[in-house]
């Protein structure tokens, strides 16, 4: 086993709660402080390898070749314009992954069986961007990963998804990764002007406490606007409120990290 790196997946069943925007905010920040860092991009619409400027024309191997086997993890990264900061692309293949491996017995543990190797564990952290759905890519991604990341978007359902959430995460603890950590809940997409956004921020504190870490990430629009550019919000505008909350974000991931070392 190789137990260097710290894999974290960036999930929700939700789709808009901001998964795509953390993975390549967080990454990035988590690279600007000194960290080797890989995106791998589960989603088949490919939105973080779109945000982080990886043109379709570039994209001859993806996380589908990752997870079939077809290719490794030295043959699908691709550098970014972030130093440190590499990605498995994902296409529109991985729309065919379900069902071309239902029937295998293996079919949860492709990518713990691709990310179990001397070249993932030169990363310090890989992130894997899930897609808005209970599906085998996210059950593979549960089954690779350390622990799990929640975007949490500051609305009035948050909490009825969460408890659907960690219901699933007990799931897989039960099934295919007993170990599954939870690294924390980010609530994202804040407005402090919004009376019942402040009353969601402080439902989720009451009901999961230290979980929830203490970075809001705020709305902004410098945030969304990022994307288009093909760049991180942190490269677009470093000094926006959501670049500062993502590296503050980083942080606390970091000391989570050496606490859990320590302990
Ligand atoms: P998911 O991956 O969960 O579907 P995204 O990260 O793609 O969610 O976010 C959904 C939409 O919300 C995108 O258009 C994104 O640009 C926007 N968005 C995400 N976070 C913020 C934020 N902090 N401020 C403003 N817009 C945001
Ligand atoms: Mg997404």
């Amino acid at each position: 086993m190789f137990e260097k790196n710290r894999i974290i997946t960036i999930a929700n069943q939700k789709g808009g709660v901001g998964k795509t925007t953390t993975a390549i905010n967080l990454a990035t920040a988590l690279a600007a402080i000194g960290e080797r860092v890989l995106i791998v991009d589960l989603d088949p619409q490919g939105n973080a390898s779109t945000g982080l400027g990886i043109d379709r024309r570039d994209r001859k191997l993806s996380s589908y070749d990752l997870l079939m086997g077809y290719s490794d993890v030295i043959g699908t990264a691709l550098e970014t314009a972030v130093p440190n900061l590499s990605i498995v692309p994902s296409t529109m293949d991985l729309l065919g992954f379900e069902s071309e491996i239902a029937q295998q017995p293996d079919r949860a543990f492709k990518l713990r069986r691709a990310l179990n190797s001397e070249a993932a564990s030169t990363y310090s952290y890989i992130l894997l961007d899930c897609p808005p759905s209970f599906n085998l890519l996210t059950m593979n991604a549960m089954a690779a990963a350390h622990s799990i990341l929640v975007p949490l978007q500051c609305e009035f359902f948050a909490l009825e998804g969460l408890s659907q959430l960690l219901e699933t995460v007990n799931q897989v603890r039960q099934t295919v990764n007993p170990t599954l950590d939870i690294q924390g809940i980010v609530l994202t997409m804040f407005d402090s002007r919004n009376n019942l956004a402040q009353q969601v921020v402080s439902d989720v504190r009451t009901y999961l406490g230290e979980k929830v870490y203490h970075t809001l990430i705020p709305r902004n629009v410098r945030v969304s606007e990022a994307p288009s550019y093909g760049k991180p919000a942190i490269l677009y505008d470093l000094k926006c409120a959501g670049s500062q909350a993502y590296l503050q974000l980083a942080s606390e991931v970091i000391q989570r990290e050496r606490r859990r070392k320590a302990a």
